[in-house]
């Protein structure tokens, strides 16, 4: 669970086109990253994958179902947001079972998959808190346990470090990445921060004006980048 194929997809917004005809296969388990400069297309097409925007054009295919018409909900993927999307008035329990009391799971049920979120996040004892007694780092871990519950074949994330500062940016890179090692499910990265890209990804997807630019491994990217555009955004000698 959790391949996801693009085939020709496009994407305008009235008479401009902002993603012309664009191929992609990210494979089940994968961490891929959307990297390239801002204005580039990287959160229209995290939106259209999730099924926020319609494609004006294309396939859009998730573990071998066709999901070009299927509804956010229907598609079984979960965006992660930036923490500030927490509601501060309820707790961090509260906040994390909210996708499943919308979809009304039993109580017991959405209990359970609240606390072993928690665990995984070590968010334990901080269940009965609010967001605003919560550190930085922690409310965005609370903004991952919303997603976690769901059990989403991917997890989506838009740039969901660029309001913590530096040094926890660090911080929160290592623990989506362990995350990642500890629940193996696909996860599609949007950053336009370079040095996220190299640490975080197995396969980075560079973006220029809509446009795949280059798809590989960072190694591969920084050895062979194909051209002048990608040497200079990854940093790589060509
Ligand atoms: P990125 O996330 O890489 O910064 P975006 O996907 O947000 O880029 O934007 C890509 C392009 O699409 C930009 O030129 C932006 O102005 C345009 N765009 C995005 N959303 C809309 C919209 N709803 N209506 C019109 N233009 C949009
Ligand atoms: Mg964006």
């Amino acid at each position: 669970m959790g391949q996801i194929t693009l085939s020709s997809i496009t994407k305008s917004f009235g008479d401009v086109n902002v993603i012309p005809p664009l191929d992609l296969t990210i494979n089940d388990g994968e961490f891929v990253v959307f990297v390239g400069p801002s204005g580039c297309g990287k959160s229209t097409l995290l939106r259209l994958i999730a099924g926020l925007e319609d494609i004006s054009s294309g396939k859009i295919e998730i573990d071998g179902r066709d999901a070009t018409d299927a509804a956010p909900a229907e598609r079984g993927l979960a965006m992660v947001f930036q923490s500030y999307a927490l509601y501060p008035h309820m707790s961090v329990r509260k906040n994390i079972a909210f996708p499943l009391k919308m979809a009304k799971m039993p109580q017991a049920e959405q209990d359970r998959k609240v606390e072993n979120a928690a665990r995984i996040l070590n968010l334990s004892s901080y269940l009965d808190r609010r967001p605003g007694q919560l550190s930085g780092g922690q409310r965005q871990r609370v903004a991952i346990g919303r997603a976690i519950v769901r059990e989403p074949a991917a997890f989506l994330f838009d740039e969901p470090l660029s309001n913590l500062d530096a040094a926890l940016r660090v911080t929160m890179r290592q623990e989506i990445s362990e995350l990642h090692q500890t629940l193996k499910t696909t996860m599609i990265y949007v950053t336009h921060d370079q040095v996220e890209a190299m640490t975080m990804a197995d396969k980075i997807v560079v973006l220029n004006a809509g446009r795949i630019e280059q798809v590989g491994s960072p190694l591969e990217l920084y050895r062979s980048p194909r051209n002048l555009f990608v040497a200079g955004f990854i940093g790589s000698p060509k």
